[in-house]
């Protein structure tokens, strides 16, 4: 009876939003694991951790999702390294948004098959005792979780460990490496289809902001803009102040100073170092208030035409569809001052494209950028121009 008992309740008996609590609780812990441990920590380096803090990540990896470090870090890797291309492991842009949302967790396997690429992207990762006896056993890790999920609240333990156990398929494979690639919006143009799917990263801890991530990968902390919150980031400040985690990089590190207007090195070397940026200011200043101001003059074909065509103007060009291409060249033909900005979008782009390391010739190239916007006789290219000559490095921001 009492063993009866025991097996419907568990050792620690909870009402259904208790269990609804704790369930949510052992996900984030989950979550909290892949972004700090596996993704930020492992797969970027953009942070450093403490030994205590990798055992305890790489052990509750073991039993919720029985993933193996170097696997994760090295498919990972090589998602950014050959993004939205046939070698991309989960790619819904070549594969099918379907495919990825659906059945991302059979990518991820499919992938762990691929030894040659595990080894050559894994480098790094754990290889001690534990892993090669321990953790490279992972479904001891996923049922051990299910004995204590069992013997702490009984039968509804099964529940609960079927709940853990689809977490990460569902939002990491399906959510982030699906809808991350297809759906939200885009702070930068970075050369893949990356997205922000909202601007507050809570429920997969700050994973959510992968356009984001993807324009800056080593950064640590993965919001950009005010208004966007990342939890993840929250979790290692906090294990900062405990002496847990140490941030190595937090993304660009450029300075704009009021009153320079010199373009020299260092407006080079920042301009080149935050060029996404630097982009994303472009769309917003000079193109947003042109494509405005054509707007107000023009007839109503030409209006739904320009309102369709904003976004193009900035996007990344290999990420066109024919559609947008040819919207856009329709836009470019009827409209001088929408070729003009841009063309001149273009040019700007072109500068550290072709010349990136050179930053002599990118000197040359802003100049001759600057004054080429200047003589276009259009107000925000111009006031954009001068803009660019106020960024420095840091050092030079902090003494000027
Ligand atoms: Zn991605
Ligand atoms: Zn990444």
């Amino acid at each position: 009876m009492v063993f009866l008992e025991w097996l419907s309740q568990g050792l620690v008996p909870l009402s259904f939003w208790g269990l609804v609590a704790v369930t949510l609780i052992l996900t984030h812990i989950t979550i909290v694991s892949v972004t700090i441990y596996l993704h930020r920590y492992s797969s970027h380096r953009s942070l450093s951790l403490h030994p205590a803090l990798k055992h305890f990540f790489r052990c509750w990896l073991w039993l919720t999702t029985g993933m193996i470090t170097k696997e994760w870090t090295a498919i990972h890797r090589k998602h950014h390294a050959k993004c939205e291309t046939a070698e991309d492991p989960h790619s819904p842009v070549v594969m099918g948004i379907g495919e990825i949302f659906w059945r991302g967790a059979e990518a991820y396997r499919d992938a762990t098959a691929d030894r040659e690429s595990i080894d050559r992207y894994g480098s790094g990762c754990p290889d001690d005792w534990l892993e090669r006896n321990v953790y490279a056993n992972n479904f001891v890790g996923i049922g051990l979780m299910a004995v204590i999920d069992i013997a702490l609240f009984g039968v509804a333990g099964l529940t609960v460990w079927a709940v853990q156990m689809l977490w990460i398929p569902v939002f990491a494979a399906g959510v982030i490496n699906g809808i991350g690639h297809w759906w939200g919006y885009r702070n930068f143009e970075c050369p893949d289809a990356a997205r922000n799917i909202v601007p507050w990263g809570i429920l997969i801890g700050g994973e959510e902001l992968h356009n984001n991530h993807h324009t800056y990968p080593n950064s640590a902390k993965l919001s950009q803009k005010p208004f966007e919150f990342d939890l993840g980031w929250g979790w290692i400040r906090l294990f900062e102040t405990f002496g847990l985690a140490k941030v190595v990089s937090k993304g660009p590190i450029v300075e704009r100073v009021a009153g320079k207007n010199t373009l020299d090195q260092d407006a080079a070397w920042a301009l080149v170092h935050d060029r996404f940026r630097v982009m994303a200011r472009y769309a917003e200043e000079v193109i947003a208030p042109t494509i405005e101001e054509e707007y107000h003059k023009a007839d109503d074909a030409t209006r739904k035409a320009l309102r369709r065509v904003k976004a193009v103007l900035a996007r990344e060009e290999t990420l066109l569809d024919e559609a947008s291409k040819q919207r856009l060249v329709g836009v470019l033909e009827n409209n001088a001052k929408v070729r003009q900005i841009y063309e001149l979008r273009m040019g700007l782009q072109s500068i550290w494209a072709k010349r990136g390391g050179n930053f002599d010739e990118v000197v040359k190239g802003l100049a001759d950028w600057c004054k080429e916007a200047e003589e276009s006789g259009l107000q925000a290219a111009r006031e954009f121009a001068e803009t660019l000559k106020s960024y420095a490095t840091p050092a030079k921001a902090a003494t000027a």
